[in-house]
């Protein structure tokens, strides 16, 4: 077996997973790509690391099920033997709705999927890495968004009341863990270039709000990736707690 360092990337088959998933593997990581249903996206994702000469492994499991991302860590353990990095990369938004017209199943899914599967993903990792649990130690990499810090009015406050609650857990995890060798860090996306807006009824969103972005454009995935994976790396050995925005001065 490779003694390569492995990364599980939730929803790690499109958008920003996907540039993380493959820029890790250009790494020097060995990748493992988590997906919810679309089976035929992780598997292009696997093969263009394989082809590239990477390692990759395609991992299905529901980050709103708990059952689910015991499963998934499972996998990782029996194909990788080791686990030394984890981005915690799945979310999900929903159609515009001011909060007075929210049902709690739309509230309960996206806090379920959001901040409930990203804790329980690093409870998991956490139980592999940390020194207090025999880890060789590790790095954590929780995907936010300016959302938490902007609000989303009459759009979807409850994800981005999600996403403060990913910075607060960040903060707390990162010292709660910080003397046991792992790192945990955050990133801030602004408006990237995926099909999250369009799985929110809003797939011109990129296009109509680009003006408005300091930097008059909205950003690739290939650019959040870069940042992911410095805090994955030791370049960032020194950093942990931090929140970074990724978003063009948004
Ligand atoms: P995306 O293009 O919609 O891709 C979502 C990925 O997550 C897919 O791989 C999907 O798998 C997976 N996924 C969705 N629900 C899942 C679940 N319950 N369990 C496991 N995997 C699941 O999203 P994205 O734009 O790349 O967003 C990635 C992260 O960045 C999210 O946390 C999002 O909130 C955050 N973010 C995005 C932006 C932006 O502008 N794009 C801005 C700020 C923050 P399937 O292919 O199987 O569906």
């Amino acid at each position: 077996m490779s003694g390569a360092p492995v990364v599980l990337v939730t929803g790690g088959s499109r958008g920003i997973g996907a540039a993380v998933s493959r820029l890790a593997a250009r790494q020097g990581w060995r990748v493992a790509v988590n997906y919810a249903s679309n089976r035929a996206a992780a598997d292009a994702v696997v093969a263009s690391i394989t082809e590239a000469g990477g390692e990759a492994l395609a991992i299905e499991g529901d980050v709103g099920n708990a059952a689910d991302i015991v499963s998934m860590f499972a996998a990782v353990d029996r194909h990788f033997g080791r686990l030394d990095g984890l981005v915690n990369n799945a979310g999900i938004v929903d159609y515009p709705q001011r909060v007075d017209e929210m049902a709690a199943e739309r509230i309960e899914r996206m806090l379920r999927i959001n901040v409930t599967g990203s804790i329980l993903c690093a409870a998991e990792a956490v139980r592999r890495m940390s020194s207090r649990h025999n880890g060789r130690g590790g790095a954590i990499v929780n995907i936010s968004s300016m959302a938490a810090v902007l609000g989303s009015p009459a759009q979807y406050v409850d994800y981005a009341a999600s996403k403060a609650a990913i910075d607060t857990f960040t903060v707390g995890l990162a010292r709660e863990v910080a003397a046991e060798d792992v790192r945990v860090n955050a990133v801030r996306p602004g408006i990237i270039e995926t099909d999250i807006h369009a799985s929110g009824g809003l797939p011109d969103r990129p296009r109509e709000m680009a003006p408005s972005i300091p930097m008059q454009r909205t950003g690739t995935p290939e650019e959040v990736a870069d940042a992911i994976l410095y805090l994955l790396s030791p370049s960032a050995s020194y950093i942990t707690g931090a929140i970074l925005n990724v978003s063009g001065g948004r």
